[in-house]
């Protein structure tokens, strides 16, 4: 017997095809129950095509869903114990918010004093209780959100779909679901499968991150991992700013040379190589400040500077052409005169350095050659 406990969601070698469109493509990926997972991608990466998958509303072309260890494709949608909640929020208008949660109950046929308590439980749940007997048009998008949610849960599914949920929601309000959602996630234990393309959302939310693009799942793991060691060139550059950089490797890829400039990698990488670098990570100092140690730097020319509150984001550029971004906290010694033209030294530890299999261009080196 395996030890490990069934993945609540288990997804083996699935394929979608629409005609010529490939929508999703040979998708492995189990699920564990409890979990928080997020499916991150641009728009028309084969997010909801999963999840429409899953919930039943369509069927793989090839492959199998299974949930708990059970092929489910003779299930139809009601009885796959799975809660969804869309971005437009699809609540029937001339039903109450306690009618609108009432309704999966009334159509799996849960009598009607059950069906009361489990509605009352449910609004609860999203903090509603009071307003059970409000018509849609009466409630704000953020309540509305809510009954969806609790129409969602009232059936008690084992997994909560959520397809772009928060992205009607205006900013303030979409953090204060968020937390909203991982406290309900906690009180229940269901498993979520929460859809997105934002990056911020998925990275505060999610247990792990699945990176979608073109129909295939490119990464899947927590979100520090994503962040720190990306899979690829892609997945970089979607989660959060970063600098791509071509970089010469020596001593067959203990290291890189970049603008002259030497630095040893803690581990070896296999040549070729690109490396990431996050902004947070460089340090900059005025060209002439004293460098006793002959510590790794490179020099650069600050190009754009903008100001982002905390201090300013400033985009440079190294002499072969490449672009390289960094943050110049508040109080830092160069605040006091940025300038477009300004020649500096970067540097950055070996160790907040991400590699990557080198691609023949990177958007990031086109951009810099194109300055
Ligand atoms: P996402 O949710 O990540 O934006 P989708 O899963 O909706 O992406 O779509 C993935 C791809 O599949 C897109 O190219 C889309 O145009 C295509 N697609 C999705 N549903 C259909 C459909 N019913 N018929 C034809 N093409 C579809
Ligand atoms: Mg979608």
């Amino acid at each position: 017997m395996n030890d490990e406990p069934l993945a609540a969601v288990s997804f083996q070698g699935v394929t979608r095809r629409y005609g010529s469109v490939t929508a999703v493509r040979d998708i492995d990926l189990d699920i564990a129950p409890g979990e928080f997972f997020a499916l991150l991608g641009p728009s028309g990466s084969g997010k909801t095509t999963l999840l429409m998958l899953l919930a039943g509303f369509d069927q793989p072309s090839d492959g199998q869903v299974l949930m708990s260890g059970t092929p489910i494709s003779d299930f139809p949608p009601h009885r796959r114990r799975i809660g969804v909640v869309f971005q437009n929020y699809a609540l029937f208008p001339h039903m109450t918010a306690a009618e609108n949660v009432a309704y999966p109950l009334k159509m799996r046929g849960v009598p009607r004093d059950e069906r009361d308590n489990r509605v009352n439980a449910a609004l609860g749940i999203v903090s509603l209780s009071d307003r059970g007997a409000s018509y849609p048009s009466q409630l704000s998008g953020g309540q509305q959100q809510r009954v969806a949610l609790a129409r969602a849960l009232v059936f008690g599914p084992d997994v909560l779909l959520m397809d772009e949920p928060l992205g009607a929601l205006d900013r303030r309000l979409r953090d204060q679901m968020q937390i909203e959602l991982k406290r309900i996630q906690h009180e229940l234990g269901v498993t979520v499968i929460y859809v997105t393309h934002d990056q911020s959302e998925a990275m505060a939310m999610a247990d792990r991150v699945g990176v979608m693009s073109g129909g295939e799942l490119l990464q899947v793991a927590d979100p520090e991992t994503i962040y720190a060691e990306p899979a690829n060139h892609f997945v970089a550059r979607f989660i959060g700013e970063c600098s791509i950089l071509r970089v010469a490797s020596f001593d067959g890829g203990k290291g890189y040379e970049i603008s002259g400039a030497r630095q040893l990698l803690p581990t070896p990488s296999t040549a070729p190589f690109d490396i990431v670098v996050r902004p947070e990570n460089v340090a900059l100092r005025s060209i002439e400040s004293s460098n006793p140690s002959g510590q790794f730097g490179i020099p650069v020319t600050i190009r754009e500077i903008t100001y982002v509150g905390s201090g300013w984001r400033v985009s440079t550029e190294l002499d072969d052409g490449q672009s390289l971004l960094a943050n110049i906290p508040r109080g830092h010694d160069l605040a006091g005169n940025l300038a477009d033209g300004l020649n500096v030294i970067a540097t950055w530890d070996p160790t907040s350095v991400a590699i990557l299999p080198a691609e023949e261009t990177t958007e990031a080196n086109q951009q810099g050659e194109k300055k």
